[in-house]
């Protein structure tokens, strides 16, 4: 039994990395259990927008207002009454106090903003002010086509305080969707406004909005753009649904695929201090930084829209899936803003924006957590509604995959390449499981010299938990009184050292030795050494040498249902098993399982201490077909590295001599987890933060498996069909 030994070895302790690794397993289906709409709505809102004027001076061809299903604006008074400002004023009053809003947004929108003039929009600023200001702070902003702006325009804007960002789409031959009424391009007039925006070098002037043309190269665009030092530049992929997919797309599928991956290297090489919101979300979200822009991510409905004559609507670009698609009831006159937050069309919009909201492909996406669905005006399908992927799913997905790559690639150059091997295979396994319990046993000698423990044959994760321990009572180590039992010879089963399951006893209880399903479990051990030396003598040597506690346990989590194990880093060599699931036996191929299942995890935290295989352990996280909800990066590689190696236990169960074995349960096991090993090798190879260490490893686990085409990307959401 490996207890507290003289063996001194250099240890290097690696950055804190706790992977909890609480695995609850069966056939279970793991699907996401839908919410009901009713009960997601929890935001506030922060801003609204406020539409001035219903008609615009410009008549663009993709606008949201006035291209799209909803015809509406032909309703609206061409511009805003002040008796309507001064209701809306004391609405939001009324809903700041209420809901302790302390900042809100007010975003003058159109049509075109500016046709109510530059006048009237400081009266507006005032009027609210006087009403609202005292009690909460207000930030105005103005969004434009930018035709109207002239040097007193902006000034009188600027005095007031209002911001203004700017809509144009680049150089004159990109510009030609944005024409006046007759038809003509409105580049010179919108860009002598942006001219003198910039000429003022203001705080105000916030930047410019692009709509994605992919017929102009995104080498002309940056081009134009980089002079101008933009205080910020956002592209927009032009407004689609299922129902009006993106012009011409139909006749090339990478129109707009081949668009974003050429912009966003070039962005990344050699225009990177041009701050592009969603380009920079991208990366931001390889990293864990929330999204900035509402095409990717998650987020609330944050934003509530006024019409021109006082009436709610949901955001505008609901416009685009049906008419009236974005219309709630009442309006300033008759109902508060809390009154929304109630109202279906907010409560299916919020609920679209949650990770239970999202299409059953979304689920099953390795960048769902980045994408988060899509733009959810984008999800719209006639027969679905918005119970699908964007429809820029695939454009999302592969501009996700280059990002991560030039990332990656980025990292490398300042990262030593530090690695020997990948996965120890044969003789190599059994020697580094000698060097990583020595290792394991070193570092907790050290610590008990220095804390001055009595901790003379006590196991090393004892030791190593109790320092790690934040325990107000401070147990001592537990003397086995009792005649100590093991397995392979030297695997200490079933210690009754309590650091071994203070920090853990949320999760789990030990079993009593005298126990039912203890014994159970110690009886099926000689079948497990049996089952796993068939699978891989070298594994069992190994697991020999390096576990040095085995626990049985039952689980302690309410609604644990399913086989149950667990390991963790910070108890570095010990495994805890449940023989049982609700006092039902499980099968001794299953414990099998189970054992193999957290040496591999050990494994797997030993190597990973001598040369990291990610940049980031806890971020992208990535969705799982093995569990609900999202993984960090270090865990999901753990369960990768796991799955590929019980595929191949029950590849070797299902071709085995021993004829207790349910041969037809071991093939579909090792179908189950050779998919699942798939699945997390293809996501993690195209999508997570990878070392040069971490791609050798994946390529290595693909070779165990004999997998060739984890390479292959392809969203989950791609063509999605609509029957008409
Ligand atoms: S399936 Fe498509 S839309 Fe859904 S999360 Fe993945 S990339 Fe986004």
């Amino acid at each position: 039994m490996k207890r507290l030994t003289l063996g001194i070895k250099k240890s290097n302790f690696h950055k804190a990395t706790l992977i909890t690794t609480t695995s609850t397993r069966g056939d279970k289906p793991m699907q996401a259990e839908i919410t009901q709409p009713s009960e997601v709505r929890k935001g506030k809102y922060l801003a609204a927008l406020l539409k001035v004027a219903s008609r615009c001076n410009l008549n663009c061809d993709y606008c949201y207002v006035y291209q799209h299903k909803d015809q509406s604006w032909e309703n609206q008074p061409k511009l805003m009454a002040k008796g309507t400002v001064q209701k809306f004023a004391e609405r939001l009053k009324e809903y700041v106090l209420k809901n302790e809003v302390t900042s809100f947004d007010v975003i003058f929108h159109g049509g075109e903003p500016l046709l109510y003039t530059a006048e009237n929009l400081v009266k507006t600023v005032q009027l609210i002010e006087e009403t609202v200001a005292p009690f909460c702070q207000l930030n105005f902003s103005l969004q434009t086509n930018g035709t109207l702006l002239t040097d007193e325009v902006i000034d009188n804007l600027f005095t007031a305080n209002i911001s203004i960002s700017m809509s144009l789409d680049g150089p004159q031959n990109a510009n030609h969707h944005r024409v006046d009424h007759k038809g003509e391009n409105s580049f010179n007039e919108a860009f002598s406004g942006l001219d003198k925006l910039i000429a003022t070098d203001s705080d105000l002037f916030k930047g410019v909005i692009a709509v994605v043309d992919p017929k102009v190269s995104p080498k002309d665009l940056f081009q134009f753009f980089d002079p101008l030092n933009l205080p910020r530049l956002d592209f927009l992929l032009p407004d689609s649904t299922h129902l009006n997919p993106p012009v011409g797309r139909n006749r090339d599928k990478g129109l707009y695929t081949n668009w974003l991956l050429e912009a966003f290297e070039l962005w990344f090489k050699d225009y990177p201090h041009i701050p592009i919101r969603w380009f920079d979300s991208i990366l931001a979200s390889r990293v864990g930084i929330p999204s900035q822009t509402d095409v990717m991510g998650f987020g609330d409905v944050s934003l509530l829209v006024v019409e021109t004559d006082g009436s709610y609507t949901d955001h505008d670009v609901f416009k685009i899936t049906k008419p009236n698609g974005a219309s709630l009831d009442g309006s300033v006159f008759s109902n508060s803003f809390d009154k929304l937050s109630d109202h279906a069309v907010i409560k299916e919009h919020s609920y679209r924006l949650s990770i239970e909201g999202v299409a059953e492909e979304c689920k099953k996406c390795p960048v769902l957590d980045a994408c988060g669905g899509g733009s959810v005006p984008h999800r719209y399908h006639p027969e679905r509604g918005l119970d699908a992927p964007t429809v820029y799913c695939q454009e999302i997905y592969q501009v996700i995959a280059k990002a991560t790559k030039l990332l990656r690639e980025s990292l490398k150059i300042d990262v030593e390449a530090n690695y020997s091997y990948a996965v120890p295979k044969g003789e190599t396994l059994v020697l580094k499981a000698n060097e990583w319990a020595e290792e394991t046993l070193m570092r907790a000698r050290r610590i008990a010299d220095s804390k001055k423990y009595h901790a003379e044959g006590v196991t090393p994760a004892a030791v190593l938990l109790r320092a790690m321990s934040t325990n107000i009572v401070d147990f001592d180590f537990t003397r086995e009184e009792s005649e100590p039992l093991n397995w392979l010879g030297s695997i200490y089963l079933q210690s009754n050292e309590k650091w071994l399951v203070e920090p853990f006893k949320e999760s789990i209880s030990v079993l009593d030795r005298e126990s039912e399903p203890f014994k159970y479990g110690q009886a099926n051990l000689k079948k497990v050494e049996n089952y796993l030396n068939h699978f891989n003598p070298t594994v069992l040597e190994s697991m020999r040498i390096l576990i040095s506690d085995l626990l049985f346990v039952r689980s302690t989590i309410e609604n644990e249902s399913g086989i149950f194990s667990f390991s963790d880093d910070t108890a570095p060599n010990a495994i805890y098993i449940a023989p049982t699931v609700n006092q039902v036996p499980i099968p001794a191929e299953d414990i099998g399982d189970s054992i193999l299942h957290e040496y591999l995890h050990q494994v797997l935290y030993h190597m990973g201490r001598e040369g990291d295989f990610l940049f980031d352990h806890s971020f992208p996280r990535f969705s799982a077909p093995w569990r609900e909800g999202l993984r960090s990066s270090g865990g999901f590689l753990h369960g990768t590295f796991v799955f590929t190696h019980l595929a191949l236990y029950w590849e070797a169960l299902s071709d085995s001599p021993f004829e207790e074995i349910d041969r037809t349960k071991a093939e579909n096991n090792a179908k189950k987890f050779k998919k699942q090993a798939m699945y997390g090798l293809n996501s993690l190879y195209h999508f997570a933060l990878l070392t040069e260490r971490g791609e050798a490893l994946i390529e290595a686990l693909a070779e165990k498996l004999d997998i060739q085409d984890y390479k292959y990307i392809e969203a989950p959401g791609k063509d999605l069909k609509v029957e008409l």
